[in-house]
Formats: C-alpha cells, structure tokens, sequence
C-alpha cells in the first residue's frame, strides 16, 4: 500500500472540529483515554495468548516524551490492528450508532464534552484537543513486520495511511501537541495525571525518568520508571483505596457521572470471588434509547487478575444493566472461552449473589437516604421495574424497592406500597391504582372522586412499564392491589351508595335500556356508579379486560389490542340522570336522546384523556346544545 489519503466520515469531521476547537479545561483526560486503549490492546492480546501460546510478551505501556518535536509518545505491545481495522475504528464513530451520536452532539454543549467521549467510545480522537498532528503505527497480533500501518492526521479533513514495517506487534501513538500545550512534555505533568487516572491499570506503565544521580557528582540520569501502582483496586482491602480512588476508577469503568454506591467486597463460601460494584448517579444519555447498543450491559470479568471480558452478561441481569462493575473469580479456569462462559453454573452463582447485594444496597439507601434514592429512582425506575416481570425468584425484594406518585402526596415525592399501606385508613381494604400518561391528567379522573371523598390515596403509576409491573403484583402484605377503573371497586362501607344505586337501577330502568341499546357497539354495560361524586360518568373496564392506558400504548406501539368493550358508569346523583329520564318518558322517540347518549360517551372518554372518535360530530352536538341553552336563556 502507497500513501493513501482518505476522507473522515462527517461525524468524525464534526467531532474533531469540536475537539480541535474545545475549551473544555480538563485537557488531561486524552492521556487517560489514550491510556486505556492501550490497555484494552493489551487486556486482547493477553486473552488471546491464553489460547495462543505463539503470543507472548512483556506486556506493558510506555510513555515517551519528545521534547524536541514537542511530542508525547504511548506504546503498547497489545493486539494492534490491522488495515481494515484502522479505517473502521479510527475512521468512523462505529459503534454507538453514529444518528444518536450526532444528534447528543448537536444538542451538547461544552460541559457534556467528556460524556461524549465516554459514551460514544471516541477517546482516541480527545487528542485533537491539545495535538495539532497524531500519528498511530500499528501491528496486529499474528501479521508479519511488514504488514503494520502508519496512520496519521491533522484532526481536519482527512487522513493518511501507509504500508510501514514494525518489529513489535502493538500500537504506537504519537501526540504532536499544539505549541500551546507544551506542559504536557513535563515529566511531573504526565506522571501526576498517571497517578490520578490510570493508576489502577494492570500493567506497568514505563517512562523514562531524569533524575540526578548522588553518587555521581548529581549528574543527570534517565532511567525507566514505572509510574502506576499497577494494583488492581478491587484486589484492595477496602479501608485502603480512597474515594478519590474510587471515583477514578468509576469513570474509567462508566465514563461519566459519579457513583451514589460503592460496593466493594470478597464474596466466600460456595463460590469465591471479589467484586467491586457501583451504583451510578445519573443515566448517560444514551441509557433509554432503543439502539440495541445502549441496552449493552455486564460486568467486566477477571480471573485471578486475568482480564476476560468487559461485557459479561451471566453476572447480572438486564434489569440492573446500569450498575457498573468487576468480577474477580479464583473458581473459574483460566482458559475460559466466551462461548463456555455461557454454559458455567458458577458465574449463575456468582450473579445471585451480585443481584442480592445490589437489591439489599438498594433497600439500605431506600430505608436511610430516602432523598438521594427518589433521585436515583428517577433515572433507573424504570430499568428496575423490568425486573418486577423478569425475576421471579426476586421480585418480593423488587416489589419493596418500587415508589409511585400518589393522590395524596406532593408532586415532587414518591411513595412505597409499604408507606401506602401504613397510611391506609382501617375501614380501607385494597391498595388503589391508577395507569396513565401523566399526574395531570390523573389527578382530575372522575375514577377517583369517592376514594377522595373517603380519604383514601391512589397510586399514581404513570410509566408505561407500570401496566407490565401491575400484571406481576397482585397484592402487598395481603392487600390487593385494584386498578380503580376496573370492575366492581369494593370501597369498604358502602351499603349507602349501594341501596341509593339499586333505588336508581329500578327508578331509571328504561333509561339503562336505552343507553345500552344505542351504545351497544361501544359498551358492554351501562351501570351506576360506585366511584363517582360529581362527574355525571365515567367509563371502566371490566376487571380482567386491559385499560385504557394500556389501549393507548399499544395503539403508539401500532399494535392492535383485540377491541374489548367497557362499562359505561353514571353517576346516580348527577342531574342529568333525572333530566335524561324526563326526556324519555316524554316522547322515547325523541332523536335528541340518541345524540345525549353519544355525547355522554365521548364525554367520559374525554375525562380519561382518551381521544374520540368522531370529534367534528361532538363538536357539532356540543354547538347545537349552546344554541338550544342560549334560546331558553333569553
Ligand atoms: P473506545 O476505546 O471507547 O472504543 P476510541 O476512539 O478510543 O474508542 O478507539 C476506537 C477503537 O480503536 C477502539 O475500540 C479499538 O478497537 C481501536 N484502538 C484504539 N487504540 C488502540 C490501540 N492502542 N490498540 C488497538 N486498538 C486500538
């Protein structure tokens, strides 16, 4: 291959033009991502010499500085890559689906700088934040010399490639940095950022090191340093590794954001590892988009400090994929491949322990810092809530960590089933639920007008998750749950609005008759009301029938639910009800009847927040009725 000048992609185009001209202020963070590529090569490479025994190597990082070129060199001799594999990861922004990458990027500003790196896995290119050329020659794993590629690039709008020969296999990247950040050819300026983020990578990182030796005179030596610590912080007795430490060590793992939960411990007995997990503060954003990408999730995995893989997913289930995290098992083989990792009982072990912890992490923080969970749930509530329907054996413990809104608290609190039940007034026997969009249109349903009356609270359920949740619990500390717009409501002591309903169903039989007839196609049953005390009706589903809600996610999912009929309510003390009887028994032939019952109808598929069918005919009816209204006024 001769020199070859390729165009970047356009959203690597925008990227660096972004970095080229940043003034996001921590700078020194394209060290650590340069850093810790080299020691993903590394973690590859070693992987593969489990299986390989051709693949042999010191394995290391070395730092060099160039002072005269004013540049700042980092060598690995970890997997490398091949032609093709430089075009498509240095080239393009593959893996993060490059819409959503474009689209957080647009919408970014400064400050989200460093989540974009993190998120869309662009580290490589924050170099162009203090470099004005970069230069990265690589050799993969198993290629002859000659076969390594030598990339380099102004950060503008394109990049050259060419054939090259190299001895090692491994990359090598060269930082040619801007004459503004010539700070970062100090010896002292590399070795403190070392220290502060990368400390805990697994592998020596080597540099040259001046030093003036006292033997001789003080003359001035260079010799080979290693800078980090190398220990792996979760081999680490808890008491030792500082927050500070732990923090770093968080980003490296999440890229972004802070942990609220740190936990850190050596798990004996059945199975022994060591594991060190966090809970993440806020969602990245990313976290709730449908590319299949986002919903990655696993912890990484290491066997006896081997690394095996960053994505494992028989440690932990999809539902706590926002925990961050890693797993040291000395039960596992070394030689373990991906594929067997799939079939292995103990990483099944492993997880039940890691998911008890997590849920009991998640409990204390409940019981004892309730504010900081409420935040918490608001990012991760409905992640969490997938395992309410996926994970039986937990979904007790699952069911304790879940908070709602309710009618009778603030907007901005949440309540559990256990505070709800603590509430509960003793003549009141079930929990009451609502589903739909939102507090708002919640608040104002005519479904909740007698439980208020009553002082009873209602959950507010609003996440679309919530009907899925609600079909897996049916009950708190043997109290049902009940959706108050379904089936018969049983409020407790009612025999008054019972003995007034069945007066009512007698009185307004031939009402009921017509109702029903003309509203056949839409209604199953036309009934008086337990629930109402102003509103002149509503409508319910039967109590195994989906709500409305849930219509209403499937029709926005375009997936037909079969069509069930619902009940038609009145309100047995509303006016209407005696002024639509008069109507009939004075002429039952009268076509304006048959408008009322459409319009009532619509009316209570209105309060829901449902959408009707025919709104120009209601609109009509509604201006025909302010006509007759305003003529009788005068
Ligand atoms: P990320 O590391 O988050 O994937 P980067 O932009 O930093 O994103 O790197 C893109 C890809 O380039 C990496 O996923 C890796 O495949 C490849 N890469 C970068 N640096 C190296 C290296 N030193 N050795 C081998 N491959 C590398």
């Amino acid at each position: 291959m001769s020199k070859n000048v390729k165009q970047f992609k356009t959203e690597v185009q925008h990227l660096l033009d972004l970095m080229i001209h940043s003034l996001y202020s921590n700078k020194d963070i394209f060290l650590r991502e340069i850093i810790a590529n080299a020691a993903d090569a590394i973690d590859k490479a070693r992987f593969e010499a489990l299986t390989n025994k051709d693949i042999n190597a010191d394995w290391k990082v070395r730092i060099e500085i160039d002072k005269e070129n004013n540049a700042i060199k980092v060598i690995d001799n970890g997997i490398g890559m091949t032609d093709e594999e430089v075009v498509d990861n240095i080239g393009t922004i593959a893996k993060s689906g490059t819409k959503a990458f474009m689209k957080a990027m647009e919408e970014s500003s400064e400050a989200d700088l460093p989540e974009l790196i993190g998120q869309f896995g662009v580290g490589f290119y924050s170099s162009f934040m203090v470099a004005d050329k970069v230069e990265l020659v690589t050799r993969k794993v198993g290629e002859t010399a000659d076969k390594a590629v030598k990339w380099t690039s102004n950060g503008k709008e394109s990049y050259e490639l060419e054939n090259v020969n190299k001895s090692e296999h491994g990359t090598t990247v060269t930082i040619f940095l801007n004459k503004e950040f010539s700070v970062y050819t100090e010896e002292y300026k590399i070795k403190t950022i070392i220290k502060k983020y990368s400390d805990y990578i697994e592998y020596p990182i080597e540099m040259p090191i001046t030093k003036l030796d006292e033997e001789d005179e003080g003359k001035e030596i260079v010799a080979d340093e290693i800078i980090n610590s190398q220990k792996a912080i979760w081999l680490r007795n808890p008491s030792d590794v500082t927050e500070e430490e732990y923090r770093n060590f968080f980003e490296h793992l999440a890229h972004f954001g802070e942990p609220l939960r740190t936990m850190h411990y050596v798990a004996e007995g059945k199975t022994e590892f060591k594991a060190l997990l966090y809970l993440p503060k806020t969602a990245p954003m990313q976290f709730y988009a449908p590319d299949p990408d986002a919903r990655k999730h696993g912890l990484h995995l290491y066997v006896k400090r081997v690394f095996i893989t960053d994505e494992c997913k028989e440690l932990i289930p999809e539902y706590l994929r926002f925990v961050k995290g890693v797993v040291d098992s000395s039960d596992l083989p070394l030689n373990v491949s991906r594929e067997i990792l799939q079939e292995n009982a103990l990483l099944g072990k492993i997880q039940s322990n890691v998911v008890r912890k997590i849920l009991s992490e998640l409990k204390k923080t409940k019981n004892n810092s309730f504010d900081e969970y409420y935040e918490f749930f608001k990012e991760f509530g409905k992640t969490l809530k997938e395992g309410i329907a996926t994970d039986n054996a937990n979904r007790e413990k699952l069911q304790e960590l879940l908070i709602f809104e309710s009618m009778n608290t603030d907007a901005t609190k949440m309540i559990s089933f256990a505070d709800y039940v603590q509430a509960m007034p003793e003549s009141q026997k079930e929990i009451y639920y609502i589903t739909g969009e939102s507090r708002n249109m919640l608040e104002n349903s005519p479904h909740l007008e007698q439980l208020k009356s009553k002082g009873y609270d209602v959950l507010f359920m609003t996440d679309p998750i919530d009907e899925w949740v609600v079909q897996h619990i049916h009950n708190y500390a043997d109290k049902k749950l009940q959706a108050v717009g379904k089936g018969e409501i049983d409020l407790g002591d009612t025999a008054e609005v019972e003995e007034q309903n069945k007066e009512a169903t007698e009185k307004h039989k031939t009402l009921l008759e017509y109702l029903q007839k003309t509203l056949d196609v839409k209604v199953k049953e036309v009934r008086f009301s337990k629930r109402l005390t102003d509103s002149a009706c509503c409508l319910v589903a039967d109590q195994y029938d989906p709500s409305a809600q849930m219509e209403r996610i499937f029709k926005a999912m375009n997936q037909d639910l079969p069509e069930s009929k619902r009940i038609l309510e009145l309100n047995a003390n509303h006016p209407l009800v005696d002024a639509l009887q008069g109507l009939y028994d004075a002429n039952n032939e009268n076509p304006v009847l048959g408008e009322y019952a459409e319009m009532i109808y619509d009316q209570a598929v209105l309060t829901e927040g449902g959408i009707i069918n025919d709104p120009l005919k209601f609109t009509q009816r509604v201006s025909n009725l302010m006509v007759l209204g305003a003529k009788n006024k005068k």
